[in-house]
């Protein structure tokens, strides 16, 4: 396979760009070689610059749900393109991506629309520290929910593939203020809650993780710190960027029974544009501006095409409800997974929610930080390389989840088939 051209732009890229990429992962730190570049996507299918084509589970790291080029979609954004690209002012097409956000979420009475995830937790967090007038929050290690700085402590997804978990310019004062606990870990919560009575403005979590690779709540996990925060007078704060619309139209918190205060929202919510938003009962959004104090705004906020993309999107899910063959796609590619790990006797975990799924080279089972750590970081490399020659294109790094497309069809799911047999077979070759 060439890739010649990818290797050519990455090196002109790196004299204009910091590491000649505008998101750390992309710059593949975790499996070595030269990044990918691409030009078009057509369903499950991305193209690259040098004309080699790939099966994609990035999803664009999630918003693709539908596949790429989903006409749909791009009717209705260049429908709109064609009328205006940006007012500054209100649109109808806010109330509808509105309206549907609340209709599909049940914990969501209210929602303010924002331009990324990082907006929506960023601006979650000071909605919470507002609503109780506390300033500590709880987060989990591994857990990554944007790069503000209060959560930029022991985080997960880039952080984490480039080992730093604490970034130089977050003031001391401000991660200070960031309490943190193991991922599925209540006991650790609780003692922490009682060292701080009352103290914590906010918990917020993956309520599954996708940022250090997949790692699901164990039983039990979410519902005792639903309980705890209630007791607390804390704000249970569920980060849904990632599984919002991905799990189930109502998120993890309607797959697994467990409502949020405040839920963020972003990637699936803009059908491939900068969407994010935040929502929560009325009593906590009418904190914020212009109705109550809490202030945040954007310039591009509800921009008429972002919304446009997410509408169509969100009508889309509704008609296809791929949900059931996310669970079929995704159950068929761990036994693969599995059976190539026992052909080749190669150990591997896999982790799967819904259409969030990855393996770890490990024995352990992972269920936090920790044991996600087990994995061998040098077989997923050999593992990710030997994928790509084979036509799959999956994230560039050990500690990000899988995501599922709708448009992936059987013959998908031949190839990856063939990949993944010829990736186990490499590694055992090269240990
Ligand atoms: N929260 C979660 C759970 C995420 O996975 C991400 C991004 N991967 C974010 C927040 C930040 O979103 P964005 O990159 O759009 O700022």
């Amino acid at each position: 396979m060439n890739r010649t051209t990818s290797s050519r732009l990455i090196r002109q890229a790196e004299k204009s760009i910091p590491g000649g990429v505008n998101s750390p992962v992309r710059a593949f730190k975790g499996v070595g070689g030269d990044p990918v570049f691409f030009t078009r996507g057509e369903g499950p299918y991305l193209y690259d610059v040098d004309d080699n084509r790939y099966v994609d589970y990035i999803q664009s790291w999630g918003p693709m749900i539908l596949g790429h080029n989903h006409r749909p979609t791009v009717d209705a954004v260049v429908q709109q393109a064609q009328r205006a690209l940006g007012f500054g002012a209100p649109t109808e097409g806010e109330i509808t991506l509105a309206e549907k956000i609340i209709d599909m979420v049940p914990s969501i009475e209210k929602v303010r629309l924002v331009n990324s995830g990082t907006e929506a937790t960023m601006s979650a967090i000071r909605l919470a520290r507002g609503f109780t007038g506390r300033d500590l929050i709880l987060k989990f290690t591994g857990c990554y929910h944007g790069h503000s700085d209060s959560l930029l402590v022991k985080a997960g997804s880039g952080v984490l593939t480039l080992g730093i978990p604490n970034s130089p310019g977050v003031p001391d004062a401000i991660a200070a203020r960031t309490l943190n606990a193991p991922y599925n870990d209540l006991e650790a919560v609780r003692t922490i809650f009682s060292e701080y009575p009352e103290q914590i403005a906010c918990i917020i979590i993956e309520p599954v993780a996708g940022n250090m690779g997949c790692i699901p709540p164990v039983p039990g996990f979410l519902e005792g710190l639903r309980q705890l925060t209630k007791d607390q007078g804390t704000v249970l704060i569920f980060d849904e960027v990632m599984t919002g619309f991905r799990s189930k139209f109502g998120g993890a918190q309607e797959l697994l029974g467990v409502e949020a205060d405040i839920t963020c929202l972003g990637k699936v919510i803009g059908g491939g544009f900068p969407v994010g938003a935040y929502g929560a009962r009325n009593e906590i959004m009418e904190q914020v501006a212009p109705l109550g104090g809490m202030y945040q705004a954007g310039t591009l906020s509800g921009n008429p095409i972002a919304m446009a993309g997410g509408i169509s999107t969100l009508k889309e899910l509704k008609k296809q409800n791929p949900y059931e063959k996310f669970d079929a796609v995704g159950d068929r590619l761990s036994s693969m997974l599995l059976g190539a790990g026992k052909k080749y006797n190669i150990d591997v975990t896999v982790n799967r929610f819904g259409s969030m799924m990855n393996p770890f080279f490990t024995n352990v089972h992972v269920t936090n930080f920790e044991q996600a750590q087990t994995s061998n970081t040098n077989r997923f490399a050999i593992f990710f390389w030997e994928m790509i020659k084979n036509g799959v294109f999956l994230p560039p790094s050990q500690f990000e989840a899988w995501f599922l497309s709708s448009a992936i069809s059987e013959k998908d799911m031949l190839v990856i088939e063939k990949a993944i047999d010829k990736s186990f077979q490499k590694i055992q070759e090269e240990q």
